[in-house]
């Protein structure tokens, strides 16, 4: 498959599973825009090393999810540098973990700003395009959580169930016209996300840094491993595929047999 004179956004590629989807997609053919926090010289870095090892174009864009301004401007920015956004991975997400009684209302606020409304932002930016050629794929990143909860994780689960149902109504919106829509869920993959919220848990379960590994995280998953960020980029890829293309509006789990329970 050649995904050459594609171009493809991966919002929150900076980091694990974004940056694993981009650089899939680059060793595919597309030129990539790569977005997300982080410090310039390693992100500078990074743009270079995709454009090096897979011969594309790639472009940084520092555009914050939590703005709606931002994220249209990143959208006609790769559209003028490349002529189309063919692609779009709507990947960016936070997480927080506390009781609901002891959540703090901002980072509700973030999460849903994050990890739904920004992407809601860029697909109306960039579907019209998309429509317009004939072709495109939208890929939300969502999460084992777009289909069962865990306690402790409100905003983030409401959030990922949210984008499971925008991804079901742009597939219907967008069925006609050559562009798919559809959800990747992964379980828990090693990634500085899962990192981080292992403290916060252990705060809030009262247990120790093993415990939360094994008891919490890994409990979730039959085959008690944790996805590599690869497994994921591989079914995005796939998603991009012409064998794909009667592919849309699904929710597609990559969780280890976590939601089969
Ligand atoms: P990560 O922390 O490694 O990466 C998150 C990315 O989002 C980073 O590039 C970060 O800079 C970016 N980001 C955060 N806030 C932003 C903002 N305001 N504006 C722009 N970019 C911002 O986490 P990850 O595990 O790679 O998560 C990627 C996606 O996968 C998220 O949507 C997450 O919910 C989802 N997910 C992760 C797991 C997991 O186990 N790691 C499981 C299921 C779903």
């Amino acid at each position: 498959m050649s995904l050459n004179n594609r171009t493809a956004i991966v919002t929150g590629s900076t980091s694990g599973i974004g940056l694993a989807i981009a650089r899939a997609l680059a060793t595919e053919g597309a030129n990539v825009v790569i977005n997300g926090l982080g410090e310039s010289d390693a992100v500078a870095a990074e743009r270079a090393a995709i454009e090096r090892d897979f011969g594309v174009g790639c472009t940084y864009s520092a555009a914050n999810m939590l703005s709606g301004d931002e994220i249209r401007a990143m959208v006609a920015e790769a559209e003028s540098r490349f002529g189309s956004v063919d692609i779009l991975v709507n990947n960016a997400g936070i997480q927080f973990v506390s009781p609901i009684e002891a959540f703090p209302p901002e980072k509700w606020d973030q999460i849903i700003a994050i990890n739904l409304t920004a992407a809601f932002h860029a697909i109306q930016a960039a579907l019209p395009g998309m429509r317009s050629r004939k072709w495109g794929r939208i890929i939300n990143t969502a999460s084992a959580h777009s289909k069962v909860a865990s306690p402790f994780k409100s905003a983030y689960v409401s959030a990922k169930h949210g984008i499971d149902g925008l991804t079901k109504t742009v597939a219907l919106e967008a069925a006609t016209d050559g562009v798919t829509a559809n959800c990747v869920s992964p379980g828990y993959v090693w990634t500085p996300l899962v990192e981080r919220q292992i403290p916060e848990t252990m705060a809030s379960r009262g247990l120790t840094r093993e415990q939360v590994i094994e008891d919490v995280l890994l409990h979730a998953q039959p085959t008690k491993q944790f996805v590599t960020v690869e497994e994921v980029a591989g079914t995005c890829v796939f998603l991009c595929s012409d064998a794909a293309k009667n592919i849309t509006g699904t929710n597609i789990s990559i969780d280890g047999g976590w939601t089969a329970a």
